[in-house]
């Protein structure tokens, strides 16, 4: 099997935000799962080895490197309360990082550069299910569209270092991701790692669990290890400079609540579940439709929404004293 159109040599892949939650599943998999090569190189870096924001070390780390491939993970990240809050560094961190990766990317000839969006860029006004083509159709949901139209400047850059230049850089567009080593901050996270450490609490504490908002909102959520196997796949064999929503299916959806109920089920937690409606819901929903990676890839199986979660609850009770929180 070709490794990659045009590329037949061994890897070197540099993978930016590698010490993150998509970072570290997809060190897993090449590390463990049989995910990597012989003869391939893989760096993974932290923001420690460079802050991709300023021009100079972004450009001394990869030529430190010379990678011939790039995974573009690293962005100033966060739920939905950090991105109401922090809307313009959500923009100016993210728009610095990706133009000073994809530009040294090219001038350092390297060969393929995955970068990642996400399903909460779209339109806030849409047509459900949401796909590929609807990326710039319409505003971001006012929540966090500092963090939004930085994304989809990614998919405008791809384009035109296609247009002008012929370089394969390209996207995906996962949904809601969560897992090991995720950020369980209780106000800067996301929704599962913001619960299940508030679950963990309550627990101990005798409390309530606090859910915010009315529960109601719907949410796909994909498992840190699921992506990342797509993402080598992605790395090795999607051609497209078009990004792919990398999702579950649209029966996989669940609402807030739901997600909550599993949760409480996993920590076998006991108290009372309430909810704050004082807190904001976010957008209702944003079902993304996962055709065109079933076109690819039909036999792919994802991990149970309740397995995953279970994982994800142990590693976070395993690891409480070094996790990010
Ligand atoms: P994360 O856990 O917060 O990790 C962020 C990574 O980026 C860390 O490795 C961090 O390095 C690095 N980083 C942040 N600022 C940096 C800077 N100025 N210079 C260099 N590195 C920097 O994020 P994640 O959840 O893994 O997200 C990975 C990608 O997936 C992001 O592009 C994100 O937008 C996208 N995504 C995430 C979700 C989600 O639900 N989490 C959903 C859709 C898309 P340190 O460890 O040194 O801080
Ligand atoms: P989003 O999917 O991009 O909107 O971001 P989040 O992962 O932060 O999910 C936000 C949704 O979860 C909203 O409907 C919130 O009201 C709800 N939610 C319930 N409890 C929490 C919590 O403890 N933390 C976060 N971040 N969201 C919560």
């Amino acid at each position: 099997m070709e490794l990659q159109k045009g590329w037949t040599g061994p890897m070197r892949v540099l993978v930016t935000g590698g010490t993150g939650l998509v970072g570290r599943a997809i060190e897993r998999v090449v590390r463990e799962e049989g995910g990597g090569r012989e003869g391939e190189q893989w760096t993974f870096l932290s923001s420690k080895d460079a802050d991709l924001t300023n021009a100079a070390e972004t450009r001394a780390v990869f030529e430190k490197h010379r990678p011939t491939h790039v995974i573009h993970l690293a962005a100033m990240v966060g739920g939905l309360f950090r991105n109401m809050r922090e809307n313009l560094d959500f923009w100016r961190n993210n728009i610095h990082i990706n133009d000073n990766v994809l530009q040294t990317a090219h001038e350092t000839g390297v060969v393929k550069v995955v970068s990642c969006l996400s399903t909460c860029i779209f339109p806030d006004k849409t047509t459900y299910p949401i796909d590929e083509t609807m990326i710039h159709n319409g505003p971001p949901h006012n929540s966090n569209f500092g963090y939004s139209y930085a994304k989809r400047m990614i998919d405008v850059q791809n384009r035109a270092y296609f247009q002008q230049h012929g370089r394969r850089f390209t996207a995906v567009i996962p949904t809601n991701v969560f897992g090991p080593y995720d950020n369980f901050n209780i106000e800067d996270g996301h929704v599962l790692p913001g619960l299940i450490h508030k679950a963990y609490i309550a627990q101990k504490e005798g409390s309530p669990l606090q859910v915010w908002g009315s529960g109601t909102p719907r949410r796909q959520f994909i498992y840190s290890l699921d992506l990342a196997r797509l993402f080598l796949w992605v790395l090795r064999e999607y051609d497209e400079i078009d990004p792919i929503i990398l999702s579950v299916g649209e029966e996989d959806e669940v609402s807030i609540k739901e997600a909550a109920e599993c949760i409480v089920d996993a920590l076998g937690f006991k108290g009372q579940v309430v909810f704050d409606t004082s807190k904001a819901d976010g957008q209702f929903k944003k079902t993304a439709s996962n055709a065109k990676l079933r076109r690819y890839l039909p036999k792919f199986v994802f991990t149970p929404f309740s397995q995953a979660v279970k994982e994800t609850c142990d590693w976070f009770a395993a690891n409480y004293d070094t996790a990010r929180k």
